[in-house]
C-alpha cells in the first residue's frame, strides 16, 4: 500500500524546469538493456555534486550499506535463488562455446531475468520464469566447471547440485509461484518464498495469533524480521540479525551504517541510524519501532534513507518484510514547488469554480517532499517505486506521522526514456501536440500531480450531516475525478505563472492534450479486449474526458479525426475545454458535498465505464506494434571515493556508464556476503 508504482506507458512526469536541461542531455543514454518483457534504464543523480563533502560521504556509506543487502532478498525470495544465481553466473563467465547460438542466447536471457527478479520468479506476476534453453545444456555446462566455482554444500558433488537445481529451474510444477494469493489454498505451502519452512498456513496463523494482544495499542510488527520454521516438531522464529540468519550480510550493513553514523547531518539522524544499528544487532522489533519513530520525525535532514525489512508484499500472509534500501537526498528546488503550491492553498480554494457553500473556509495544503534517489537496492532494485510513504506501522503513522516522498529523478528517467519509444508519434494528432508534450509535459505532468495531491483531495467540504461514504462504490472514482479536475482547471490558470512555477501560458496545453488522448484512447492499452473500465483512476480519466467530449460536442471542442484508417484526437478549443473542466468540477463537488448518490452513479455509469470495442481493438493493435516493454527497472550509478595519500576521502564521484550485465556481475563479485 505504500509504494506507488508507475504503470502508465505514457507516464511522463518531471524535472523542475525545462530550461534545466543542458545540451549534453542528448548524450545521456537512458536505455540500457532490453530482454523478455523488461527494459532496463539508467537514471541521473542531479544535485549530487552540490552536496557538501560530508553529505557525499554519508550518501556513499549508506550506498555501501545498501549494496551489502542484495543477497538477503535473493534468499528471502526462494531457497535456491543464491545457488542458482551463482551457478548461472559461473557458467556465463566460463562459457567458451558459441555465444551467438540460440541456446546460449536463451541462457543469457534467463540469467538477466533472474537478476531482475532477484530470483527465479517474475518480480510482478510472481510466476516462475520459463527457461528457453535445455536442461541438458545446463547440466553439460555445470559439469564442465571446476568444483570451486560452484555453490556446493557440505558433502555435495556436482551431480547432486545439478539434480537439486534442475527441477527448480525447469519443472514448471516445482515452486511455480513465489507468492500465491489464491483463495482456499494453503498459501504458505503453495508459495515458493523462503520466509517459512516446513509449516502450514494454519500453523503460522496460530503461532502469530498467540503472540498478539488485542489490547495492545502499540503492537510491534510481528514476524517482520524472521523466518518461521519447524525444528524437532516445534515452531521457531529465526531472526534476521547479527549472529542470526543473514548474519554475514547484516554485519556488513552494520559496518557501513556505523561509518554513516559518524558523518550524520544532525543529532536526530545520528539517533535513528544508531537505533537501526541496534535493531540489526538485536533483532528486537521494539527497537525497530523506536527507530521508525525517530526516522519519521526527522524531516530536516537533507540526506535520508531506508534500509531494512520493510514491505510485506513478498509474504502471502503480509507479515515478513522484504529487505530493501533506498538512499536519497532532498530535491530542494522541486520541494520548493510543492511548498509554494501548499502555501497558496487558500487562494486556490477561494477562486475555484465551485459554489461557495461547498468551499472550505480554512484549507491546509499537504506538502510532500521531492527526493533524488542515489542508490536503489534490495526490493527497490532493479524494479523501483516512484513514491514511498513510510513507516508502515499504523499506530506510528497515527501518532508520529509518516514521510511521503516522490522520487523525481526516477520519474524523470522514465519520462526521458519514453521519448524515443514512438508512443506519441503513433497516437498524437500532429507534430504540434508532440512538440508541446516534448517541451512541457515533463513539468505540467508534475504540476498536475502536485495540484492533485497537495490541493485537490483536500479541497471542498461536505455539507453538515452528509455521510462521507454516501457515494459508496462510486466514491473513489468521484474523489479522483474531483482531484484531477481541480488540477486540470488550475493548470491553465495565470496564478501558476504569477507564482513562478510555470513560464509559458500555453504550457498547460501539453497536459490537456495528453489527458484527453489518454482518457479517451490510449489508456485502453491497459484493458483486455472485451472488458470495461474498472480501476478507479482509469474511470475518472474516462469520466472527465468523455463528459467534456459530449458537452463540448456542439462547439466541436474535442474532435475524433480519422486518418489513414487510424483514429486521433484533436482539441479545437483549449479555452472552452478549461471551462468545461471547471463546470464539471463544480458539479462533482456538489455531488460530493451533498452526498448525491444518484447523480454520482449516473455520471460514472454514463461516462466512465463503457469501452468502444472498435476503438479498443484499433488502439491495442497500434500499441502492440510499438513493442514497448511493460516492465522497467534501473541500473545504479557507480560511486567512487577519491582519497588523498593518507586515505582520507576528498570527494565522491558518480559515473553512469556501467551496463546491466556488468553491474550485476560486479555486485555478485563485490557485494555477496551470503554466497560461497
Ligand atoms: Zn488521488
Amino acid at each position: 500500500m505504500n509504494k506507488l508504482l508507475t504503470t502508465v506507458a505514457t507516464m511522463a512526469i518531471l524535472t523542475t524546469s525545462c530550461t534545466q536541461k543542458t545540451s549534453n542531455e542528448s548524450d545521456f543514454n537512458y536505455n540500457v538493456d532490453k530482454f523478455a518483457d523488461i527494459e532496463v534504464l539508467r537514471y541521473k543523480v542531479p544535485g549530487f555534486e552540490e552536496l557538501s563533502l560530508n553529505q557525499k560521504k554519508l550518501v556513499y556509506y549508506l550506498n555501501e550499506a545498501a549494496l551489502q543487502g542484495r543477497d538477503i532478498l535473493f534468499d528471502q525470495n526462494g531457497k535456491y535463488n543464491l545457488a542458482i544465481r551463482q551457478t548461472l553466473e559461473a557458467v556465463y563467465l566460463n562459457f567458451n562455446g558459441d555465444k551467438e547460438s540460440a541456446e546460449f542466447k536463451a541462457f543469457e536471457k534467463y540469467l538477466k531475468q533472474v537478476w531482475f527478479g532477484n530470483g527465479i520468479h517474475h518480480h510482478y506476476s510472481m510466476d516462475k520464469f520459463v527457461p528457453e534453453f535445455s536442461q541438458s545444456f545446463f547440466a553439460e555446462q555445470v559439469k564442465a566447471l571446476p568444483a570451486d566455482k560452484l555453490p556446493l554444500a557440505e558433502g555435495e558433488n556436482v551431480e547432486n547440485l545439478i539434480a537439486t537445481l534442475s527441477p527448480v529451474i525447469f519443472d514448471p510444477s516445482v515452486m511455480a509461484k513465489r507468492v500465491n494469493q489464491a483463495q482456499g489454498e494453503d498459501l504458505i505451502l503453495t508459495s515458493a518464498t523462503n520466509l517459512y519452512e516446513n509449516v502450514t498456513q494454519a500453523e503460522v496463523e496460530e503461532f502469530y495469533n498467540k503472540m498478539k494482544d488485542p489490547n495492545d495499542s502499540t503492537p510491534v510488527s510481528y514476524g517482520l524480521n524472521s523466518k518461521l520454521v519447524k525444528q524437532d516438531g516445534k515452531l521457531v522464529e529465526l531472526p534476521y540479525k547479527v549472529g542470526g540468519l543473514y548474519s554475514d550480510a547484516i554485519s556488513k550493513i552494520v559496518f557501513w551504517l556505523k561509518k554513516a553514523e559518524e558523518v550524520a547531518e544532525n543529532e536526530t539522524q545520528k539517533a535513528h541510524i544508531g537505533k537501526l544499528i541496534s535493531f540489526y544487532e538485536t533483532g528486537d522489533l521494539k527497537t525497530f519501532d523506536e527507530y521508525s519513530i525517530i526516522w519519521a520525525e526527522d524531516t530536516t535532514s537533507n540526506v535520508d534513507f531506508v534500509n531494512g525489512f520493510i514491505e510485506s508484499y513478498g509474504d502471502p500472509l503480509g507479515m515478513k518484510g522484504a529487505w530493501e534500501s533506498l538512499v536519497n537526498f532532498k530535491n530542494i528546488e522541486a520541494s520548493n514547488r510543492t511548498e509554494i503550491i501548499s502555501a497558496n492553498a487558500q487562494w486556490f480554494e477561494d477562486n475555484s469554480p465551485v459554489d461557495s457553500k461547498f468551499k472550505k473556509e480554512a484549507v491546509k495544503g499537504v506538502s510532500a517532499k521531492v527526493i533524488t534517489a542515489a542508490i536503489l537496492a534490495g526490493d527497490c532494485y532493479p524494479s523501483t517505486p516512484i513514491g514511498i510513504n513510510l513507516p508502515n506501522s499504523n499506530w506510528i503513522r497515527a501518532a508520529h506521522g509518516s514521510k511521503s516522498v516522490t522520487i523525481e529523478n526516477i520519474t524523470d528517467a522514465y519520462d526521458e526514456a519514453a521519448k524515443g519509444n514512438g508512443f506519441n508519434q503513433e497516437f498524437a494528432y500532429s507534430q504540434e501536440e508532440i512538440e508541446s508534450m516534448d517541451k512541457y509535459l515533463s513539468l505540467t505532468d508534475k504540476l498536475h500531480t502536485d495540484l492533485h495531491e497537495c490541493l485537490g483531495h483536500g479541497s471542498g467540504k461536505l455539507l453538515h450531516g452528509v455521510d462521507p461514504d454516501a457515494l459508496k462504490a462510486y466514491g473513489s472514482t468521484l474523489e479522483e475525478t474531483r482531484a484531477d479536475l481541480f488540477a486540470l482547471y488550475y493548470l491553465a490558470d495565470n496564478k501558476l505563472i504569477e507564482l513562478g512555477i510555470l513560464d509559458n501560458p500555453d504550457a498547460y496545453k501539453s497536459e490537456y492534450y495528453k489527458y484527453v488522448m489518454n482518457g479517451l484512447m490510449t489508456q485502453l492499452t491497459r484493458i483486455e479486449p472485451g472488458k470495461n473500465i474498472e480501476e478507479s483512476h482509469m474511470r475518472n480519466r474516462k469520466l472527465i474526458t468523455e463528459w467534456a467530449y459530449k458537452h463540448g460536442k456542439d462547439e466541436n471542442v474535442i474532435e475524433y479525426v480519422k486518418r489513414d484508417g487510424k483514429t486521433y484526437l484533436k482539441i479545437n478549443d483549449y479555452t472552452k475545454l478549461r471551462q468545461l473542466f471547471g463546470k464539471l468540477l463544480a458539479e462533482v463537488q456538489r455531488i460530493k458535498s451533498e452526498g448525491d448518490f444518484e447523480a454520482g452513479m449516473k455520471l460514472v455509469e454514463e461516462y466512465a465505464v463503457k469501452v468502444d470495442p472498435e476503438l479498443h481493438k484499433e488502439v491495442l493493435e497500434r500499441y502492440a506494434k510499438l513493442n514497448i516493454a511493460p516492465y522497467k527497472g534501473f541500473v545504479n550509478p557507480v560511486y567512487t571515493a577519491i582519497t588523498d595519500v593518507s586515505g582520507n576521502i576528498t570527494d565522491i564521484t558518480v559515473d553512469y556508464t556501467e551496463n546491466y550485465v556488468d553491474q550485476m556481475l560486479r555486485y555478485s563479485r563485490d557485494y555477496s556476503p551470503l554466497t560461497k
